[in-house]
C-alpha cells in the first residue's frame, strides 16, 4: 500500500519565527513528516539494519519444550530420600539432544541426560555429572538441589503468541536468533529509504582533476557513505552547476529515484544560491534560519512531493545538519519513527566560553573518559571530521565550560 503524500506545508514555520531554536526545528520536522516507504519481505540473514514494518508474534514458544541445561542425571525432586548423600538407581537408556527418551522415568530413579535433551516424563530436576559419583547402575550426590535445577522450562524465554518485536524496531543481527528460535523465517520490513545526494556549485569538481581555482567534492562521498551506514539506499545524484535550469532538471530526475533528497551548497539566499532559488519556484520553500553552529540556513521544500533538505555547502555544517536534522527526519520517513541521537554526559577535557543564542556542535571524541574537542571550529576543516568520533553539544544559552564540567556527548555511532 502506498503511504499518503506529504503535505505541502509540512516544513512551514509559524509566522514571525526568525531564528528558530534547534528544538523548535526538530519538533516541526517530527510533526510534519510521516513514513513514505512501503514494505517488503526479508529473510533472517538479511535483517541487520532493517526496520520492522509489522509486529512479530511468536508462532512457537522458546524453549519449545522443557530441556536440560547441562550434561547430568535427571529425576523427580519430590521422590528424593531425606538423606545428606542421595543415591539413586539409574534407569536404562538416556535422553540426548534431538533424541527424546521414550517413556517415563520410573519413580525414585535417575536417567542420563545431555544438554538440550527434551526432559522425559516423570522428572523435573537435573544434577550435574560433575557433582555425582557414578557407577554403572547408580549415582550418588549431595542433597541441596532445588526442584527444577539445571532445567530450562518450556516457554521460560518466549511464549507462543507473545509479541516479540514491534513495528518500527531497527533489527540487529542478534534479532535473527530470537526470530529463528520461535520459527519465524522471514519478516516484513520497510523498504530502505532511498536517499539521493546532490552536490552543487561551479567551484566543485567531481571526478577528474581540480584546477587551481576549484575544489574536490567532499560532501557527496561523505553523505552517500553516511546514509548507507544508516541503512538507507544511497542514490548518487551527482553534481550540478550553478545554473537554475540544470538544477531544475536534476531535481525532476531525482524525484523518480529518491524518497528524500539531500543537496549541499547554494542553500542561502545569495545570487549564486541556486538551490534555494529553484526550490522557491516549487512554492513550498521554507528557509529555516536555525540557531545552530555550524549550519547556516537549511532550505526545506517538497519537489514533486519529495522532501528536499538543502544543506549548507561547508562540509562540517553539511554533516552536522545531516546528523542533527536530516537523520531524525529519515527515521520518520523510513518507518523507524522519531529517533534522536544518543547522548551521554561526560566530563569535558577542554575549556570553552560560549555566547547565548545558538546551540553549538563541536567535533569531539572521548579519550580517557573525557571529551576532547578538535583544535579548530572552522566549518571547512574536513580534517576535524575525520578526527572526530562524535559531537559535543553546547546548549542554546551562554555557557562557560571548564575542564571536568559535564557536557553532552553524541557519538557518531549513536546517531
Ligand atoms: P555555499 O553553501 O554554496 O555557499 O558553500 C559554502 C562553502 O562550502 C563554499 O566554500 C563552497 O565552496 C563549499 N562547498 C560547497 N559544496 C561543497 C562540496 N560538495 N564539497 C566541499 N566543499 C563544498
Ligand atoms: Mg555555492
Amino acid at each position: 500500500m502506498r503511504p499518503p503524500p506529504l503535505k505541502d506545508d509540512c516544513f512551514a514555520m509559524p509566522p514571525g519565527v526568525d531564528w528558530t531554536p534547534v528544538d523548535v526545528a526538530l519538533t516541526r520536522l517530527r510533526d510534519g513528516l510521516h513514513t513514505v516507504v512501503g514494505s517488503e519481505v526479508c529473510t533472517l540473514s538479511e535483517v541487520a539494519g532493517r526496520i520492522l514494518a509489522a509486529d512479530v508474534i511468536a508462532p512457537r514458544s522458546h524453549p519449545p519444550f522443557s530441556n536440560s541445561a547441562v550434561d547430568g542425571y535427571c529425576f523427580a525432586c519430590a521422590d528424593l530420600p531425606d538423606t545428606g548423600i542421595i543415591e539413586l538407581p539409574l534407569a536404562r537408556g538416556r535422553a540426548s539432544a534431538g533424541v527424546a527418551f521414550d517413556g517415563r522415568v520410573p519413580a525414585g530413579h535417575a536417567l542420563r541426560i545431555l544438554t538440550g535433551a527434551r526432559l522425559p516424563g516423570g522428572v523435573d530436576t537435573i544434577v550435574l555429572e560433575e557433582d555425582c559419583t557414578i557407577t554403572p547402575d547408580r549415582i550418588a550426590f549431595r542433597r541441596g538441589l532445588k526442584p527444577g535445577a539445571n532445567m530450562r522450562p518450556v516457554g521460560e524465554d518466549i511464549t507462543a503468541g507473545d509479541v516479540i518485536m514491534t513495528a518500527g524496531m531497527r533489527l540487529r543481527a542478534q534479532a535473527a536468533a530470537a526470530l529463528a528460535s520461535t520459527g519465524v523465517a522471514q519478516v516484513s520490513v520497510y523498504k530502505r529509504l532511498r536517499v539521493g545526494v546532490l552536490s552543487t556549485g561551479d567551484e566543485v569538481v567531481t571526478g577528474g582533476v581540480a584546477d587551481s581555482s576549484r575544489i574536490y567534492d567532499a560532501n557527496r562521498p561523505m553523505l552517500l557513505a553516511q546514509v548507507a551506514a544508516w541503512g538507507c539506499e544511497s542514490v548518487d545524484l551527482g553534481h550540478v552547476r550553478d545554473d537554475r535550469a540544470a538544477v531544475r532538471q536534476k531535481l525532476d530526475a531525482a524525484v523518480r529515484q529518491a524518497d528524500l533528497i539531500l543537496t549541499s551548497g547554494g542553500a542561502s539566499a545569495g545570487d549564486e544560491d541556486h538551490i534555494s532559488a529553484v526550490l522557491a519556484e516549487s512554492g513550498g520553500l521554507q528557509t529555516w534560519r536555525i540557531a545552530v553552529k555550524p549550519g547556516r540556513p537549511l532550505a526545506l521544500a517538497l519537489w514533486a512531493g519529495v522532501p528536499v533538505f538543502g544543506l549548507p555547502g561547508n562540509p562540517v555544517a553539511a554533516m552536522v545538519c545531516t546528523m542533527i536534522f536530516a537523520r531524525p527526519a529519515m527515521g520518520i520517513l523510513g518507518g523507524e519513527g522519531w529517533r534522536l541521537p544518543e547522548t551521554y554526559q561526560v566530563p569535558a577535557g577542554f575549556s570553552k566560553r560560549k555566547k547565548p543564542g545558538r546551540r553549538e556542535y563541536l567535533r569531539a571524541r572521548l579519550r580517557s573518559g573525557m571529551a576532547e574537542i578538535f583544535a579548530s571550529e572552522g566549518s571547512g576543516r574536513v580534517s576535524g571530521l575525520a578526527w572526530a568520533e562524535g559531537l559535543v553539544e553546547l546548549p542554546d544559552g551562554a555557557v562557560q565550560v571548564a575542564p571536568g564540567d559535564m557536557v553532552t556527548y553524541l557519538p557518531f555511532s549513536g546517531m
